[in-house]
C-alpha cells in the first residue's frame, strides 16, 4: 500500500477502535478458492453450490429390525403371518410380500415389493417359520421414502456456507469427495525481544519464557487458520529483516513485541522498508500501540499486524483486530463475536478516554459478570480465567457494581 495522506495522518492520532478495526478489514480481502479433499473443508467456506447428485436414501429402505408386511395385515394385535424370507442391509430382497405374509427385514435393507410398513422385532414373538404380531401398527411406519433427506438435482448446500461436520457428512452422501473452498489462510507468527527464550528453555538473568508465540499460534488455529512458526527475533534490525523474509510466505504475517517507541522496537522501521507499516495509537486499554501495514513480496502485498509485547495485551489486540480479518480473508461473513448485556458485580477501574476490554467471567443464566481479578497486561491468567471481555466505553473513569455493561462472549463463534 502507498502511504496515502490520510494514512500519514492516521499514524499521527490516535483511533478508536471502530476505526482501526474497519481500517484493518478495508484493505483485506478474500482469499482464492481452491479444490480440497472433503475433510480438509471442515471450518472452510463453501465456494460452489453443491447439489445432491441422487436421491438420499436412494431407496425405500426400512427404519427398524423388524418384519416387512403390508399395513392392512397388522390393523390389529394378534395375527399371525407366514415368513418368507428375510433381507439385510447391504441385500436385495427376494420375493415380494403377499397378503397375510412377511417378510424380516433389518434397518437399511431395501423394502421388498407389496410391503408398506414395517413392525418392529420388539412388536412380535421374533418368529423364523410364522411370526405373531403383538401390537397393532399403522400403514408406512418405520419406511423411509427414497429422497426423504435429499432430492437428486436438489442444492443441498449454498455456496458461503460455513462448513461443519454434518455438512461434510451431507457433502459425503452426495459423492463429493473433493469441494471447492476457500483455501485456509497461513499465517506466520514471529515474537520479537532480547528477552525471550523458547518454552523448552530455563531462564537466565532477565529473560522470560516466550508466551506470545504460542498463545497467537494457538489463537490462529482457534481460528480456522494454519500457523507456522518463525521462531524468535532478537532486538536487531537485522535479525527481523531476516525472519521477516521468511514471513513473507504467509499469507498474514503476525508479530508481537518492538511496537513501541523505545531504544530497541525496531518493527516499524525495518518492515517500513521492506513494505509499509502504519503505526497505530489506539484508544485502548490494554493493547494501545498495534502496528499494521504490509510486506512487500514477490506474490504480492502481505498484511501484517505488529502486536504490542504485554501477553495480555498481544492476545487481546489479536483476537479484536486479527481474527476478524483473518475470518475475512478464510471468505466468512459473519466476523464478530456474540454480545451480550450484563449486570457488573465488581468494580473495574480504567483511564479516562480508553476504550477498556476487561477479562470477565460471564454467567448467562444469572445474567452477571465479574471481573477475572488483577487486570495489568502483563497477567495472562486474567485471560487465561476469563470467558468473554467487558466492553466499556472510553468515557468513564470506572464501571461500577450494578451497572449493565457489555460483554463479548469470546466463548461462543460468531455470529454477525
Ligand atoms: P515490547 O512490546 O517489546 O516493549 O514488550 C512489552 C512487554 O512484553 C515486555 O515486558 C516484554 O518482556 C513482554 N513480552 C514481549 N514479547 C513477549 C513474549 N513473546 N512473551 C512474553 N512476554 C513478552
Ligand atoms: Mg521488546
Amino acid at each position: 500500500m502507498a502511504t496515502s495522506p490520510s494514512a500519514a495522518r492516521a499514524a499521527t492520532r490516535t483511533l478508536s477502535v471502530d476505526e482501526a478495526l474497519s481500517r484493518v478489514l478495508a484493505r483485506i480481502a478474500p482469499l482464492d478458492a481452491v479444490e480440497m479433499p472433503l475433510l480438509d473443508a471442515l471450518g472452510a467456506v463453501l465456494a460452489e453450490d453443491a447439489v445432491a447428485d441422487r436421491d438420499v436414501p436412494p431407496f425405500r429402505n426400512s427404519a427398524m429390525d423388524g418384519y416387512a408386511v403390508r399395513g392392512a395385515d397388522v390393523s390389529r394385535a394378534g395375527t399371525r403371518l407366514e415368513v418368507i424370507g428375510a433381507v439385510a442391509a447391504g441385500a436385495m430382497p427376494k420375493g415380494t410380500v403377499g397378503r397375510g405374509q412377511a417378510m424380516r427385514i433389518m434397518t437399511g435393507a431395501p423394502m421388498p415389493d407389496g410391503a408398506d410398513t414395517v413392525v418392529r422385532v420388539e412388536d412380535t414373538d421374533n418368529g423364523s417359520q410364522m411370526v405373531a404380531i403383538r401390537k397393532a401398527t399403522s400403514i408406512g411406519t418405520a419406511v423411509r421414502q427414497a429422497g426423504e433427506d435429499l432430492r437428486s438435482g436438489e442444492t443441498i448446500l449454498r455456496k458461503g456456507t460455513l462448513l461443519r461436520p454434518a455438512d461434510i457428512g451431507v457433502l459425503a452422501s452426495i459423492g463429493r469427495a473433493k469441494v471447492l473452498a476457500v483455501r485456509r489462510p497461513n499465517v506466520a507468527v514471529l515474537s520479537t525481544g532480547d528477552e525471550l527464550v523458547d518454552v523448552g528453555d530455563v531462564p537466565g538473568p532477565g529473560q522470560i519464557r516466550d508466551a506470545n508465540r504460542y498463545s497467537i499460534s494457538a489463537a490462529v488455529r482457534a481460528t480456522g487458520c494454519a500457523a507456522f512458526e518463525l521462531g524468535i527475533a532478537r532486538d536487531e534490525a537485522s535479525d527481523l529483516r531476516h525472519a521477516l523474509g521468511n514471513a513473507a510466505f504467509g499469507d498474514v504475517v503476525v508479530t508481537s513485541g518492538g511496537v513501541s517507541v523505545g531504544d530497541h522496537d525496531h518493527v516499524k522501521p525495518v518492515v517500513d522498508a521492506m513494505g509499509s507499516m502504519d503505526f497505530w495509537s489506539i484508544a485502548i486499554r490494554p493493547g494501545r500501540p498495534l502496528a499494521f501495514g504490509e510486506l512487500r513480496t514477490k506474490r504480492g502485498a502481505v498484511p501484517i499486524f505488529g502486536l504490542p509485547g504485554n501477553p495480555v495485551s498481544s492476545l487481546l489486540t489479536f483476537e479484536l483486530f486479527v481474527r476478524p480479518a483473518l475470518l475475512k480473508l478464510a471468505g466468512h461473513a459473519r466476523l464478530f463475536r456474540p454480545r451480550a448485556k450484563a449486570k457488573l458485580l465488581d468494580r473495574i477501574e480504567k483511564p479516562t478516554g480508553l476504550r477498556m476490554f476487561a477479562r470477565g467471567v460471564y454467567d448467562a443464566e444469572a445474567g452477571t459478570v465479574r471481573s477475572t481479578g488483577p487486570q495489568g497486561s502483563g497477567i495472562l491468567r486474567s485471560m487465561s480465567l476469563a470467558n468473554c471481555l467487558i466492553d466499556i466505553p472510553e468515557a468513564p473513569p470506572a464501571a461500577e457494581p450494578g451497572e449493565t455493561v457489555t460483554v463479548v462472549r469470546t466463548d461462543l463463534p460468531e455470529d454477525h
